[in-house]
């Protein structure tokens, strides 16, 4: 059983601690980052600290395209790899007494709390210091308002305890700042503007140009505090404000500091005036604005919130997930995605992963407005065009949606991802499916869904090549999802999506011909249907699996549990020579095409996959637990289910990989959701049936938790002896429930089936 590392008290809303984990503070910044979609950061602290960390903090859409490094430039490349960059540290607020510098790495201190309020979005942190005899409480709190994107708040109060002391504030915004991941160490920022107006204190910095004709963006951040400063200065990058005090024992000094952050994506010019002007709008107090911010988490949470009674740290684990999956994004803007590491870190780089059609749709489907999922689909009609330039760079017809990216174009650089994990293509297909299926609603499909299916399944009839000997059409080269494997011939995953987009796209090009934007010849719609009847699956009849690839069945077969645990994660401890050469499953791959055609497979033919790779899987992709849960909780295997299910939910908080201090694992952050929802609750909705078959694991007292459903908002409340539905709004509804039809008009309670 691999070891957890468990930072934070297990507790239904907070992440909190009472200790300063100097030697793992890098994974406690990223377990209490906060984001309002438009920024967010990491759990830095406001005051200077010399210890190991990293401060990162990160605007929505900002992002700069770094120029590629790599020993062998193979053809085909991108050029940059876009990376979401570090931007101006806004929350920064240094403080000395008596000129002592406070940095808890170096100085002595006490009573710690560190606590982030998942209901309220709100980070505290308060510490004691003993300094020439005074003794001085410093609490900090921050919040990223979701009511006014814009804006930031930081509250700081010093409370002396005993004795006195002269005080120091110095509250910059400093964009003196780099990416760790930065591939030249260059710093992306230059400094166009900084000064004093009124009270207010503000910096313009623009990211440095680029070679790739990729636009640069301009960013202003204004600050204001609830005290006049003494005296601002300016510095390359930065700004500082200069706030003096004398305080003896039993009085509190508050300093509240507003910051607003503009970028060129929303105000291309004039940014420090609309900085001036959003101060005079949102001139309401710290109260005011703190008090608007609970109430708007709290509507989140009334539709979002999943209940679960009996087992705190499930509780706080889904909660977890949903608030930073919010926190990172809300739908509001639909030129965004949802970036692998959102607001809390840069590893991924890039902004827009396949991950968001696989695992972040279905969560939105349920708990947005249908217009939120609609627009995650028309940001990749959006970049259509980019996906055939990709398609072109690797010699192929249609378009071939990246791996990774930020406007369309891949911006990643490994032969083995951006070349060859090319079924990413097929779940971007598979979402507007999602979409269709769950709302009903064709307009997408018709039109611009068209369109998109239409160029991807262009790409796969090209990229299919036809096996003379076998007469019967492949795929070679590719990597599946299975990361821990490249270059293999057919996929069964792969070969599978391939041929289902072709299908899928020729039924609803037939079935919507008339309204269609886009033409597909005779002779290209009977090509499609000869890979269709002809493609290549492999398959082991006895052993009565699919087979993952050509000779996936040649490799030295075992299960992960035949591996000394010192051994995981494997990417962490062995050779990627090793990896690649062995049997382990990094996630799912055949399990994800049983997972998304569902209705395609027999109870025993899902059983037989589930159970020949599941114990050959490590799950060091945060993607993967989620599918297994899934699938477990259907094949009645609870205890798997509920395993799947804490490693899905608690992967962070409980650093299950061993990686989350490079940041929270965003866009697997739906995988608690949908564990809960299609895995216990076991939610169905292809067919056009709304169909539910519920359990409870047994560890648990109950669970509880809201979809939204063709207009219907309807709550599911699952304990130990039954299940209620109740329609909360819209009409009735008939649905299917353990098989047998219902109609929802208000409340239906039944017994959980022995
Ligand atoms: C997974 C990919 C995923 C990426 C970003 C990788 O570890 O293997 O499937 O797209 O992470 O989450």
């Amino acid at each position: 059983m691999k070891q957890i590392q468990r930072l934070f008290a297990i507790d239904p809303w907070k992440i909190a601690t009472t200790t300063l984990s100097k030697d793992h503070r890098r994974l406690q910044e990223s377990l209490t980052s906060i984001g309002n979609g438009y920024m967010g950061m990491r759990g830095n602290f406001e005051e200077s600290y010399s210890g190991d960390h990293h401060l990162g903090t990160y605007l929505a859409g900002v992002w700069y395209p770094d120029k590629t490094r790599v020993g062998w430039w193979k053809n085909g490349y991108p050029e940059y790899f876009g990376k979401v960059i570090n931007a101006v540290n806004f929350i920064k607020m240094d403080l000395f007494v008596n000129d002592q510098k406070i940095d808890l790495n170096q100085l002595p201190h006490r009573d710690f709390y560190l606590e982030l309020d998942m209901q309220t979005g709100i980070l505290s942190r308060s510490f004691t210091v003993d300094v020439d005899g005074a003794t001085i409480k410093f609490s900090f709190e921050r919040f990223l308002s979701i009511v006014k994107k814009e804006l930031a708040l930081i509250r700081l109060t010093a409370e002396v305890l005993a004795g006195e002391a002269d005080i120091t504030v110095l509250s910059q915004l400093d964009s003196n700042v780099r990416n760790e991941d930065s591939n030249y160490d260059e710093l992306f920022w230059e400094a166009l503007d900084s000064g004093t107006t009124e009270d207010m204190s503000h910096l313009t910095i623009r990211t440095i140009p680029n070679n790739f004709g990729i636009e640069r963006f301009t960013v202003t951040a204004a600050m204001k505090h609830s005290l006049l400063s003494e005296e601002t200065t300016t510095e390359t990058l930065g700004i500082t404000d200069r706030f003096n005090f004398h305080a003896a024992a039993g009085e509190t000094i508050t300093l509240d500091k507003k910051v607003i952050l503009l970028t060129s994506r929303d105000v291309p010019e004039q940014q420090t005036a609309m900085a001036a002007e959003l101060f005079s709008t949102y001139s309401e107090s710290y109260e005011e604005l703190k008090a608007e911010q609970i109430d708007a988490w709290k509507k989140r949470w009334a539709l979002a919130d999943v209940t679960i009674e009996g087992n705190p740290a499930a509780q706080q684990g889904i909660r977890f997930n949903l608030f930073q999956l919010f926190s990172t994004y809300y739908g509001e803007d639909e030129r965004l995605n949802i970036g692998p590491k959102g607001f809390t870190g840069e590893k991924y780089g890039g902004a827009t992963y396949w991950d968001t059609e696989a695992y972040a749709v279905p969560l939105y489907l349920a708990l947005a407005k249908p217009e939120v999922s609609l627009n995650l689909l028309k940001y990749r009609h959006n970049q259509l065009p980019e996906a055939h330039h990709n398609a072109q760079q690797q010699g192929l017809k249609g378009a071939l949606y990246p791996m990774v990216t930020f406007t369309g174009v891949e911006c990643h650089n490994e032969w083995e991802i951006t070349f060859e994990e090319i079924h990413r293509n097929g779940a971007i297909a598979y979402a507007i499916y999602n979409y269709t299926n769950y709302t009903g609603d064709t307009t997408y499909l018709k039109t611009e869904g068209l369109e998109v299916l239409t160029e991807i399944a262009r790409f796969w009839a090209d990229r299919v090549h036809y096996s003379k000997r076998n007469k019967k059409y492949m795929i070679h080269g590719v990597t599946g999802p299975n990361e821990y494997e490249n270059n293999i011939n057919n996929n069964w995953y792969t070969n599978t999506i391939a041929t289902w987009v072709l299908s899928y796209t020729l039924e609803n090009y037939r079935r919507f011909k008339e309204s269609a934007t886009v033409s597909i010849s005779e002779a290209e719609q009977e090509k499609w249907q000869d890979i269709i009847d002809n493609m290549y699956f492999p398959e082991n009849k006895e052993l009565g699996i699919f087979v993952q690839h050509d000779t996936f069945l040649d490799k030295d077969l075992m299960p992960v549990s035949d591996l000394d645990p010192a051994q995981l994660p494997l990417n962490q401890n062995w050779s990627w020579d090793r990896i690649l050469r062995s049997c382990f499953i990094k996630q799912a791959d055949v399990l994800q095409g049983i997972y998304f055609f569902q209705d395609q497979f027999t109870e025993e033919q899902k059983r037989n996959n589930f159970n020949f790779y599941e114990p050959m899987t490590v799950h060091e992709s945060s993607l993967s637990a989620s599918v297994h849960a899934i699938l477990a909780a259907e094949l009645g295997m609870e205890e798997k289910a509920l395993e799947m299910y804490e490693r899905t939910a608690r992967l962070d908080l409980d650093n299950y990989n061993n990686d989350t201090e490079d940041g929270l694992h965003i866009t697997s952050m739906t995988g608690s959701w949908l564990a809960i929802v299609q895995g216990f609750a076991q939610m169905k909705t292809d067919h056009e049936t709304l169909r539910f078959a519920p359990f409870l694991p047994k560890t648990w007292d109950s669970y509880a938790f809201h979809i939204n459903y063709r207009g219907r908002l309807i709550a599911i409340n699952v304990n130990k002896e039954t299940v209620r539905l109740s329609l909360v709004s819209g009409e009735p509804i008939a649905l299917s429930l353990y098989d047998e039809p219902v109609t929802l008009t208000a409340e239906l309670t039944v017994a959980i089936p022995e």
